[in-house]
């Protein structure tokens, strides 16, 4: 049966591959973004920035007007600001957690309800590996990044006895925009990849798929990497 599924940061990237798959699959995907571009084939799209709560609620709400309950959230719009930490503004801190962090409590928290009342759903938060391994110059978003960790597995009990799993996939190197302007960082990344390559965004976008998918249904409050064997043991 075709979901409603809704993608943060689907303009472009990993947010883009994974709205990709949902509409490969046949369900109504609303994507969300600053800019408000959609790959192919979304049934709608709202330009908005997801540490605006009342832009991300209003959204949501429409989107549920015209679509019905959320089936699934993917919720994966972020940015990095990266810096030595003895040198980050208080600017490069606040924006990385109001988009990374405040911005997913604000997506999950305007789709859950929906779920909760439809006894089903799924919510994915896009995490990182950066909390797992350190990542120097990362210091805003990995703390905005694991707390997703924490808020996922929050929600996950709030919500489990509701038929609503929260799942965290945590990416490492994927070839997107945000790793172009990484820099040393890039390096000292892709220096640790056993498998040898950077991923891809189909790599994270399937993985996504399956967690929403009926076979993960026993599955919440879990921590999927997908970075070529980096984060293995942390
Ligand atoms: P990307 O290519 O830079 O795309 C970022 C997406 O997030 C874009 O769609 C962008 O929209 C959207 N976005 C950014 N700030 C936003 C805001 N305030 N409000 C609404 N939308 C916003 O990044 P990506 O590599 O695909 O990353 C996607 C997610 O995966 C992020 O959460 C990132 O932290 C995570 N991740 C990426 C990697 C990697 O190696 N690439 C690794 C681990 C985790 P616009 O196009 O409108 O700007």
């Amino acid at each position: 049966m075709s979901r409603h599924v809704i993608v943060t940061g689907a303009s472009r990237g990993i947010g883009a591959a994974i709205a990709e798959f949902f509409i490969h699959e046949g369900d109504r995907v609303v994507a969300m973004s600053r800019s408000g571009d959609a790959p192919d084939g979304c049934a709608k799209s709202f330009a908005l920035d997801v540490a605006d709560s009342r832009a991300v609620n209003e959204a949501v709400k429409a989107a549920i007007e015209e679509f019905g309950p959320v089936g699934v959230a993917v919720v994966n719009a972020g940015v990095t600001r990266d810096g030595l930490a003895m040198r980050m503004s208080d600017e490069q801190w606040h924006e990385v957690i109001a988009t990374d962090l405040d911005g997913a409590f604000y997506t999950a928290r305007a789709t859950m309800a929906s779920m909760v009342r439809a006894r089903t759903g799924s919510i994915i938060f896009i995490s990182s590996i950066s909390p797992f391994v350190g990542v120097p110059g990362q210091a805003n978003y990995a703390a905005a990044k694991a707390g997703l960790v924490g808020l996922a597995r929050s929600l996950a009990k709030e919500v489990a006895a509701r038929g609503v799993t929260v799942n965290v996939v945590a990416p490492g190197l994927i070839d997107t925009d945000m790793t172009t302007d990484l820099g040393a960082a890039k390096d000292t990344m892709a220096a640790m990849i056993p498998m040898g390559r950077i991923g891809q965004p189909s790599d994270v976008a399937g993985v996504v798929g399956f967690l929403a998918g009926n076979q993960a249904r026993y599955i919440t409050g879990a921590v999927l990497c997908v970075d070529g064997g980096m984060a293995m043991g942390h």
